[in-house]
């Protein structure tokens, strides 16, 4: 995998601010955040996305990720975070190295939901059977 800026904040090659750490995981802020204290969460050992990280690497990202989202709350006084992740360019993800975004959120703070919209008649049981049968 080639080496991402994150690698880099890693071995501290470049500068972030860190406001967590362990073994497996590393929490810093985004440097263009969607809201104050907006953090990301990444796993030491490097992946790309959820496609390929190793199970074990991706439930340190959620323990670390509640940590997190529990502090964002305490000292920011966040009515509630939003946890994000993009995987491949689809989805927006510009880093390749896995990541979560931790965004504190406050009530009515007007950001921008995704849209939404009801299945047709009869869709949700095709979509859902494809689904299914991928496991
Ligand atoms: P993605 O779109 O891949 O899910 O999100 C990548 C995130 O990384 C963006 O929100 C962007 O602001 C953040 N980012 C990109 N480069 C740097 C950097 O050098 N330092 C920090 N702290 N954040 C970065």
């Amino acid at each position: 995998m080639e080496e991402t800026i994150f690698a880099k904040i890693i071995k501290r090659e470049i500068p972030a601010e860190i406001i967590y750490e362990d073994a497996e995981t590393l929490a810093f802020l985004d440097i263009a955040p969607v809201a104050e204290g907006h953090t990301l969460v990444i796993p030491k050992n490097p992946a790309r996305n959820v496609f390929d990280i190793e199970p074990e690497s991706f439930a340190a990202m959620a323990k670390t990720a509640k940590k997190v989202a529990i502090a964002l709350k305490t000292a920011l006084g966040a009515d509630g975070v939003s946890i994000a992740m993009n995987n491949e360019p689809a989805s927006g993800q510009v880093v390749f190295h896995a990541h979560f975004h931790i965004i504190p959120r406050f009530d009515n703070d007007k950001l921008v939901q995704w849209p939404q919209r009801p299945y047709p008649t009869g869709e949700a049981s095709v979509v859902a059977e494809k689904i299914r049968a991928a496991f």
